[in-house]
């Protein structure tokens, strides 16, 4: 991981970059990354640049033989622990520590660098299972530690959702923690550092990483996904700086419910209910897990407006998506919010239990008629009195 392959975090990458230029890196760190961050690439990013023999101003080379390992996650001193579980292919009754599944983790890291801890659940089929990191993780570090390092410079242990350790796991690292062995490093990321024991965090040096800006995220998506500017600027103000979830839309289309959503509206504005007649049939069509899929992501919507009106949040104009929450969000208001919910909860739930659709829809088109205007009045009234 290149610095420049990490959106935003331009200060906690200087500060640490500037620690290991000066041979003053904590030999045990925390990362404490945002929620669908950058933490995994940020501790993959700072140890290619300590490892690299040809770092560039406050960047790892890329081409060395050891950013070249790093870059294929298969550098023989770097080892990485993360929660498991069993699946299909690693039985419960095996041993299981995270080198179990070590060409699953290579492949995630490359294929999907800003993930989170469901990404990787998914990634290795744990279905319904969390993972854990256990006293099993905490033995096979002690076994690596107890070897030379390979290729004779430092060693170092990333261990990602390190709120994730057991106390046994916990218990077992302490002594590494507060008694370095040379040229050792631990590396601990961690979005809830504040499940850690307090015996951890007393040993570790703490680092933050900072929001992402949607301009930051937006420059990133335009790089990296290879989209357009006004889809990018869409894209990161829609998801708030969370990088993995911005990656995952930026790979497929935007929010394919707002569309419908938008049409839905037009039509009640317009009190159109042949027009709504036709959307409900439409609608009813799909099955019920698309229908579902359209409550789930209107609900969003419907949130997300009523928030902004509230908070004063600046709304980047560029992108089409941006622009109908700016057009269309002063008309969700307190008369017609809570509505709006119940409407599309009512709807959910009558799918689920097989209730006809084109009358559960025409139902919620009619109600929503009702709803829009109310909202309409609202803002109305406000505005008389301001
Ligand atoms: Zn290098």
């Amino acid at each position: 991981m290149k610095s420049k392959e990490i959106p935003g975090q331009h200060e906690l990458k200087a500060v640490l970059t500037k620690m290991v230029d000066e041979g003053r890196l904590p030999h045990a760190l925390l990362i404490q990354e945002q929620v669908g961050g950058t933490g995994l690439a940020m501790a993959r990013f700072l140890t290619q640049y300590m490892l690299c023999s040809n770092r560039a101003e406050h960047d790892a080379c890329g081409t060395c033989s050891s950013c070249i390992k790093m870059q294929s996650a298969t550098h023989p001193d770097v080892h990485f622990s993360v929660p498991v579980n069993s699946n299909d292919r690693v039985k419960a009754s095996d041993n299981i520590y995270t080198d179990s599944f070590i060409s699953e983790l290579r492949e995630f890291m490359i294929q999907k660098p800003f993930s989170n801890l469901r990404g990787w659940y998914d990634h290795i089929n744990l279905g319904a299972k969390v993972g854990l990191i256990n006293v099993k993780e905490g033995n096979q570090i002690q076994k690596k530690l107890a070897l030379r390092a390979f290729e004779g410079g430092y060693r170092v242990f990333i261990i990602w959702n390190a709120d994730l350790m057991n106390d046994d796991f916990a218990n077992k690292i302490l002594k590494n923690l507060e008694e370095p062995s040379p040229k050792t490093v631990f590396i601990l990321v961690s979005s809830a550092p504040s499940k850690l024991l307090p015996t951890i965090i007393s040993r570790v040096q703490r680092f933050q990483e900072e929001h992402l800006s949607e301009e930051e995220l937006a420059d990133f998506l335009v790089a990296q996904a290879n989209i357009d500017r006004a889809k990018a600027v869409d894209i990161a103000f829609r998801t708030e700086g969370n990088v993995f979830e911005a990656m995952k839309e930026a790979n497929n289309e935007i929010n394919p419910w707002l569309t419908e959503f938008k049409l839905w509206m037009r039509m009640a504005w317009g009190r159109d209910l042949v027009g709504m007649f036709d959307w409900s049939m439409k609608m009813a069509g799909n099955n019920r897990d698309t229908q579902r899929e359209f409550v789930e992501g209107t609900l969003k919507v419907i949130d997300r407006c009523f928030r902004l009106g509230w908070m004063d949040i600046h709304i980047p104009m560029e992108g089409e998506e941006a622009k109908f929450y700016k057009d269309f969000s002063p008309y969700i208001n307190t008369a017609n919010t809570e509505g709006f919910l119940e409407l599309l909860q009512k709807a959910a739930f009558h799918i689920s239990r097989n209730v006809n659709g084109k009358l559960v829809w025409y139902d919620a088109s009619i109600e929503a008629v009702r709803l829009v205007h109310a909202g309409k009045k609202a803002k109305a009234e406000t505005e008389a009195q301001a």
